[in-house]
């Protein structure tokens, strides 16, 4: 516990003329009052007021602020009274410790407009006199620190609260150290297995990169002296619930985040900042894309800096902030900074402060506040500008969830609950229903409707949701889904497959082999080969490695059923075939029904080999016992019957009444030859909607197949899109349409 003596040091070495017996008096007085209450960790009382006292000395605020923070729970709390504390301290601080006591009334997770109200009058309160602010920020960070002591329920409410309001607060007021450990406090309390789990592993990382991490800042070190920039190079380290965050909101593993070293590199002067950066950018490569100049254009909350990444002395990818010692001050404290003790006035730089970004954002808030007549409207303001990556909705009852920007109703529902959001079929916005897809505005009431006859939410939401929970939740029943589904087809193409082999299935089997076939665990390997996701002998061959490798499928008007591609065909919904092909979609009426107009009604339309897809320029060539033959405008094929102009036909698309029905074309892929691209490959081609149809793979050198994969597709677009896609595949070095 600090020491008033302690404190009075701690303050005097910053502020030499500060008012020793101001911070006495005001010290006895709480000491006074306080007697022998205890706090819950069984403390005595004041041990509070002077913890907060310390928090602010640490930022170098007046003592002023520091009498303020002893004496900010005795209203409250005790028997004394405003007019006494005036009386003893004057009108300036008991008006503080007033606001502060009429603050600690205000419940702001509460129902929509009550929270609003009480919302408003905390920002008025604040926003009147900045020191308001700090004290309630120090007092609610020395309760966060001590939150050990307090009872479960009420400790994930006050964390909750604290996420929701507090941390970002101080993060738009640019004191980025509190908020920092503000939502670390909190994120160890609202999830303390994440938390335990990802603070381990930020140990481990960092007790591994110690060593490399010092040669790299005495390499930076050594770079600037040589070029005559004084400067201190030290290292960031990454704070957990920053790193959960960007888990969560980028769905990726602890493993997959870069492992990026941070370093900070202070100097004197703006000019030795851009030296800096110079001296730096030549020595080392830097990624042109990640620099920027927050030095000449300041972030809203007063942030600056130079931000850049390089590659470092071995390679490895350094991000660089590069700013003055003053610009490293606001950078930590944010507004509290522009309060320091200056030009020996023991005084609150005032001026300063509303000089600052910062305190002009929350004066305009609270002139935003004096026009707006609604509490509501208030808080859509509000909460739009201090919570820019957020957004805020409730549920019916009034129950606040925070959501990521973009947020839709399904992860509304999941945030709710995983049950109501696997079994979501709908959502009434502010009481009308609006598509699932909607994203969510703040203040934005949202009431999901469930159905007990939604078993499995729909796979396309794990596109169409942006929280990791909704994610992960969909993924988890869509896999369990398609289990139940496509397992027992997959158990008998495999038995199949395996007995044709002379090999006895077991799915036993399958778990070693598991994680080379991209899936985790055995029933997933069958369901997604009756979903033809993987072939049959992928696995055949994963499980018996020494077996004859498989025959590549050959392009077949009917190959083999138990070969592999006989699933791909079923996984893309082959049931039907194309009507060009002299086949017919099952569902559409057989004969004439080809949208193609121009060509007479008694003569069979065909596609040409490549296939021709609506958004197609197409001309027709007739040819003996195909009748017309429809080939896409730029096919070089065409060149053939450049000699014989009468048998071309025009014609033009006519798919209007047909808008199910799926055109042939042809796309060549050339894959890496890693386990799991074909599959890869099928599971794109799937997710466009698009269907399989013949699918011819040669190798062509070790490492690589070529592939003609001939799809079923509406129109030109979805082709294009599907071909882009494509090329996104880590597994696939190259895909285009194939033509002629
Ligand atoms: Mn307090």
């Amino acid at each position: 516990m600090l020491r008033q003596i302690d404190l009075v040091d701690k303050i005097l070495a910053y502020n030499p003329q500060a008012d020793e017996a101001l911070l006495n008096r005001a010290y006895v007085y709480a000491m006074a009052k306080h007697g022998e209450q205890r706090r819950a960790s069984g403390d005595p009382y004041i041990s509070h007021p002077i913890e907060v006292a310390g928090i602010l000395a640490d930022m170098h605020l007046d003592e002023a602020t520091i009498a303020v923070a002893l004496l900010h729970d005795t209203i409250e709390d005790t028997d004394a009274t405003r007019e006494d504390i005036a009386a003893k301290f004057g009108e300036d601080i008991s008006e503080l410790v007033d606001a502060l006591t009429k603050l600690k009334k205000l419940d702001l997770v509460t129902k929509r407009a009550q929270q609003a109200e009480n919302l408003r009058r905390f920002l008025l309160a604040t926003a009147k006199d900045i020191r308001v602010l700090l004290v309630k920020l120090a007092d609610r960070l020395h309760n966060m620190r001590t939150l050990d002591h307090v009872p479960p329920d009420k400790r994930k409410r006050i964390a909750e609260e604290t996420m929701e309001l507090y941390a970002p607060l101080a993060g738009r007021m640019g004191m980025q150290d509190l908020r920092e450990e503000l939502e670390d406090l909190c994120f160890q309390h609202i999830n303390p297995s994440a938390y335990a789990t990802v603070t381990a592993r930020l140990r481990d990382i960092n007790e591994k990169n110690r060593y490399l991490l010092g040669t790299i800042e005495t390499a930076l070190m050594d770079l600037l002296a040589q070029n005559g920039v004084s400067a201190t190079v030290s290292s960031r380290q990454k704070k957990p619930w920053s790193v959960f965050k960007k888990m969560e909101t980028k769905g990726i593993s602890f493993d997959s985040l870069p492992d990026l070293f941070g370093l900070r590199v202070l100097v004197e002067s703006v000019s030795d900042c851009y030296r800096a950066l110079g001296v730096i950018h030549q020595a080392w490569a830097f990624i042109p894309g990640r620099f920027k100049d927050y030095v000449s254009t300041p972030k809203q909350n007063d942030y600056q800096s130079l931000h850049t990444t390089v590659f470092g002395p071995s390679r490895q990818r350094i991000e660089l902030q590069i700013r003055t010692r003053a610009m490293h001050r606001v950078a930590e404290l944010g507004i509290a900074a522009h309060t320091l003790y200056k030009d020996g006035q023991a005084r609150l730089g005032r001026g300063k402060v509303e000089e600052t970004r910062a305190y002009a954002w929350l004066r305009q808030t609270i002139d935003e506040l004096a026009k707006g007549d609604s509490a509501e409207d208030f808080l859509e303001h509000t909460k739009l500008e201090l919570f820019q990556d957020q957004v805020f909705a409730f549920t019916p009852k009034g129950k606040i969830i925070a959501l990521p920007r973009g947020a839709t109703p399904i992860d509304f529902a999941y945030a709710v609950h995983t049950d109501v959001g696997d079994h979501c079929v709908g959502a009434k916005i502010n009481g009308r229903p609006m598509p699932l897809v909607t994203q969510l505005r703040n203040g934005d009431e949202v009431a999901i409707v469930t159905s007990d006859k939604q078993l499995t939410p729909p796979s396309a939401w794990q596109q169409v949701a942006v929280t990791g929970k909704a994610r992960s939740a969909i993924r988890r029943a869509t896999r369990l889904a398609m289990r139940k589904q496509y397992g027992g087809i997959g158990q008998r193409i495999l038995s199949t497959a395996f007995a044709r082999a002379g090999k006895e299935f077991s799915p036993e089997r399958l778990v070693e082999v598991a994680h080379r076939l991209g899936r985790k665990e055995a029933p997933d390997i069958i369901a997604a080969v009756g979903r033809g996701e993987i072939a049959s002998g992928d696995v055949l061959k994963a499980v018996h490695p020494d077996l004859a490798p498989a025959k590549p499928v050959k392009s077949a008007e009917a190959p083999p059923k138990e070969e592999g591609w006989f699933n791909l065909r079923s996984a893309a919904g082959m049931v039907f075939k194309l009507p060009t092909l002299g086949r017919t979609r099952k569902e559409n009426k057989v004969g004439p029904a080809v949208p193609i107009r121009g060509a007479a009604a008694n003569l069979a339309v065909n596609f040409s080999p490549e296939g021709a897809v609506p958004g197609d320029r197409i001309v027709g060539i007739l040819q003996p016992g195909k009748g017309i033959v429809i080939y896409p405008i730029h096919s070089p094929a065409l060149a053939a019957f450049d000699d014989e102009p009468d048998r071309w036909v025009d014609v033009r698309w006519e798919t209007e009444d047909q808008p199910d029905a799926r055109y042939p074309a042809r796309i060549s892929v050339t894959a890496i030859n890693v386990p799991g691209s074909l599959a890869a490959i099928a599971t794109k081609v799937a997710q466009h909607d698009a269907n399989i149809d013949t699918l011819t793979m040669r190798s062509t050198a070790a490492d690589f197949t070529e592939m003609e994969v001939n799809v079923q597709v509406r129109d030109v677009r979805q082709l294009n899109g599907l071909v882009a896609d494509l090329k996104t595949l880590d597994c696939v070095s190259a895909a285009d349409r194939a033509l002629g």
